[in-house]
């Protein structure tokens, strides 16, 4: 359940009518509410609108909550506590 969620939110390809195959799109921000944004699927192929997503306020904390969730660094380790 939860993995379909995931692949739904990061769709990379999209099926597109005018080529007849499941192609990359490109994503475009088409819209901005104040509770939720608009993003516009666009085919690379063609440059046809494939499909488009509503972002709500929720969903996009998470997704920004979800990136910061994957550190470049390594956590900064507690400097031990020597006593002499
Ligand atoms: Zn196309």
């Amino acid at each position: 359940m939860s993995q379909q969620q995931f692949e739904n939110f990061t769709a990379s390809s999209l099926y597109c009518d005018k080529c007849k195959a499941a192609m990359p799109v490109r994503e475009r921000l088409l819209l901005i509410l104040p509770d939720k944004e608009v993003y516009d699927y666009l085919c690379t192929g063609c440059a046809s609108s494939v499909g488009s997503r509503e972002v709500t306020a929720g969903e996009k904390l998470m997704a920004q909550s979800m990136a910061k969730r994957r550190p470049r660094r390594a956590a900064v380790a507690p400097a031990p506590r020597i006593q002499l």
